[in-house]
Order: C-alpha cells, then sequence, then structure tokens
C-alpha cells in the first residue's frame, strides 16, 4: 500500500460537491480580482485568528515582502531571520531593499533561538522575521520583549502553521504583521497561490491594501510604487469551503503525531539512545503539524528504505540558508550556525496529512522499523 507524504486528491475528493458551487458562484458573478469573495474570506479569517484586520495578497512571499515594506525596510537596513526555514523568509527581505541577517534555531523546536537574536540584532536592524516552522510557533515571548525593548519591528512567517496557538494566542496574531501562505500543500491550501497579511493596526492595513493595488490612492492617483497582489477571487471562494474544516483537519494531524510517538517509543527508535529524534511539543504551544519531521543520524538511507517500500518523504530543508549560493554576497557563509546546519543533515518529514487512514500510517511504521532491524 503506497502511503504518499501528501495527497490533496483524497481531500478534495470530501469537498467536490461545496467547492464546484463555490467556483461556479465566482465565474457566474464575473468578479474575479477582489470583490466580495474576498472580502468575506478576509472578515473570515480576521475572525479565526482574533486578529482586527485581515487582507489577502497574492502568495504567503508576497505577504511576506509587502509586511516587510510595511515595517519600513529601507536599503541596507538589516532584517534578522532564522537560517533554518523555507527560502521565501529570506527572498523576501532581499526583495523589500533589506539586508537578511541569518540567525540559529534551538533545537527542540527548530526555531529562532531567542539567545541567537540577541547576539544577530544591531543598531541597524529593522526588522525580525519570527518563522513557525512545521506547525509550531517560536519562543515569542523573549523575542517580543527584545523586539519592545529595541524599537524593532516583528512580522510572523505562519505559512505553515495557521491554527497553532502559543500561550492561546493564534500564530499571526501577536506580531505587527502576520503572514500566511495558502500554497496547496499548507494546512489551509488553496487551488493555486495565494497568502494573507494579519495585523491589528489599522493604519498598516490601510497602507498594504494600497500597496497591493501598485500604491493607488485613488483612481490613478499614486503616493508610493506597490504591487499587483492580490488573493484571487476563485482561490478566496475555495479556501472559504476550507476554513471550517481547518480544526478538524489539525486534530486529525496531532492523532497521527500522538500515534507515531506512541508506537516508534514502544519499538524503542525514540529512547535516548535510539536511532530517532520524534519532534516535541513545547510547553504552552499547540502544535498544527504541517509536517511531522523526526530527526536521523541516517537520514539519507532511510528515506531510500522508505521510497523503496512505496512511502513518500521529504527533506525540510537540506542546506542553511546562509549558506546559499545567492546570499553569499552577504559573507555570512562562513559562519558557524551549528543546530540550523545539524538540521540539514537530520531532518525528514513523514506523511502526517489527515486523511491518511491508519492502515498507511501503520505502513510508515513499519517502514521505518523495518530499516532498524525493528519488528512494528
Ligand atoms: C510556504 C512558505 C512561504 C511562502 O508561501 P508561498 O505561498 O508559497 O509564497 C513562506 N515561508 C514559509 C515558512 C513557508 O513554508
Amino acid at each position: 500500500m503506497p502511503v504518499p507524504l501528501l495527497d490533496l486528491k483524497a481531500q478534495h475528493a470530501t469537498l467536490r460537491a461545496e467547492t464546484e458551487a463555490a467556483l461556479r458562484r465566482v465565474v457566474e458573478a464575473q468578479q474575479f480580482i477582489l470583490g466580495d469573495e474576498v472580502a468575506a474570506f478576509e472578515r473570515e479569517i480576521a475572525s479565526y485568528l482574533g486578529v482586527p484586520h485581515a487582507l489577502g495578497v497574492a502568495s504567503g512571499t508576497d505577504a511576506l515582502l509587502l509586511a516587510l515594506r510595511g515595517a519600513g525596510v529601507q536599503r541596507g537596513e538589516e532584517v534578522v531571520v532564522p537560517s533554518f526555514t523555507f527560502f521565501a523568509t529570506a527572498g523576501a527581505v532581499v526583495n523589500a531593499g533589506g539586508t537578511p541577517v541569518f540567525a540559529d534555531i534551538e533545537p527542540e523546536g527548530f526555531n529562532l533561538d531567542p539567545a541567537a537574536l540577541e547576539t544577530a540584532v544591531s543598531d541597524r536592524t529593522r526588522a525580525i522575521v519570527v518563522v513557525h516552522l512545521f506547525g509550531q510557533c517560536a519562543d515569542l515571548e523573549p523575542i517580543l520583549a527584545l523586539a519592545a525593548r529595541r524599537g524593532i519591528a516583528v512580522i510572523e512567517d505562519a505559512a505553515q502553521a495557521i491554527g497553532a496557538t502559543y500561550r492561546s494566542r493564534q500564530a499571526g496574531s501577536m506580531g505587527q504583521a502576520g503572514c500566511l501562505s495558502f500554497f496547496p500543500s499548507k494546512n489551509l491550501g488553496g487551488y493555486g497561490d495565494g497568502g494573507m497579511i494579519t495585523t491589528a493596526d489599522a493604519a498598516l492595513d490601510a497602507r498594504l491594501r494600497r500597496l497591493r493595488v501598485h500604491g493607488q490612492t485613488g483612481t490613478y492617483l499614486h503616493q508610493e510604487v506597490g504591487f499587483n497582489s492580490r488573493l484571487d477571487a476563485l482561490q478566496a471562494a475555495v479556501l472559504r469551503v476550507k476554513l471550517p474544516r481547518l480544526a478538524g483537519w489539525a486534530a486529525g494531524r496531532g492523532r497521527h503525531a500522538a500515534a507515531y510517538r506512541e508506537r516508534f517509543a514502544a519499538l524503542g527508535l525514540a529512547a535516548p539512545d535510539g536511532p530517532l529524534v520524534l519532534p516535541q511539543e513545547l510547553p504552552g504551544r499547540g502544535h498544527v503539524y504541517n509536517q511531522f519531521v523526526i530527526r536521523a543520524a541516517r537520514r539519507d538511507e532511510l528515506q531510500a528504505h522508505l521510497k523503496g517500500r512505496g512511502i513518500g518523504t521529504a527533506v525540510y530543508y537540506p542546506r542553511p540558508l546562509h549558506q546559499q549560493e545567492c546570499f553569499a554576497y552577504l559573507g555570512q557563509g562562513t559562519r558557524r550556525l551549528p543546530v540550523a546546519e545539524g538540521a540539514c543533515w537530520e531532518v525528514l518529514a513523514l506523511p502526517v496529512y489527515p486523511e491518511m487512514t491508519d492502515a498507511q500510517r501503520t505502513e510508515v511504521i513499519a517502514g521505518v522499523a523495518s530499516f532498524y532491524g525493528a519488528a512494528a
């Protein structure tokens, strides 16, 4: 029985009639750019996350780009980002005109290490992009405290973490701006690209709404140069069908994660001297498992073994951003960020999508167990 890393067809099968009706509604209305569908979805996301404002943009990457522009990042100013994250986190900083400064992560949650942040900030730091990787929030309290002390903006990259909580607060609701992605593989995935920015700041919301329509202040009047970056109405219609199911899907992901944890422990694979390190649920945090990422010293062999059994896995991420060729000009490639570098060698994401059956999950466990010579 093959087990893919993600099965979007299985999810679509549960939503077919509703999404087709929603898409038809937009086609009949012939209102494709912004309009009621996008506005309604923006209100629904704002209410879901408990934030005053939410505005749809073309992608999660654009959400970061506009949020950084909104934070006033000027050429030559620094933005601290974790080195272990999806590329867009740092790519957006460069496209906004800023200079990324890469910081190390903490090993337990793969997120920005508050102690590393302390040494990464300087007089030129304008913003921090804190990423909630794999569906679990970073340790925001010390990060927000440092930022407030130094007058630095915090932007949350919550692309992988919609619905995750930190001390009962929603991911994306705690910084100056929160950035969401509706890329199909995210927990709330559209049928194409899409993104959203959340904020409690009404003036920032108004500015970002101008920036997404070329900086337009009135009909063909422009105060500043902006972007063409809107959430598509067709995507909003699909996402409105999915949003009411999001919490149930996260619960399904959590059940798979708990079962993995229980079985791998019972097999002795996750003991302190065992071959696997399992993802931890850190105190005060609600994890939504966009990915279930284990660590294994023999990661590449394990991945090949699982592939041979028809089990899909992925390496998020094989190279830290401070060592990417495109950032060589920053001169940070020879810096040692040992936790981020070590993670790149060891991480492996196992299937954790909510539509995975218990039998499929058992296949994954058996595949891992057989690699280590344990009987599942
Ligand atoms: C997916 C992702 C993004 C970018 O989102 P897109 O919608 O694909 O542009 C940014 N940051 C992180 C951490 C992501 O996982």
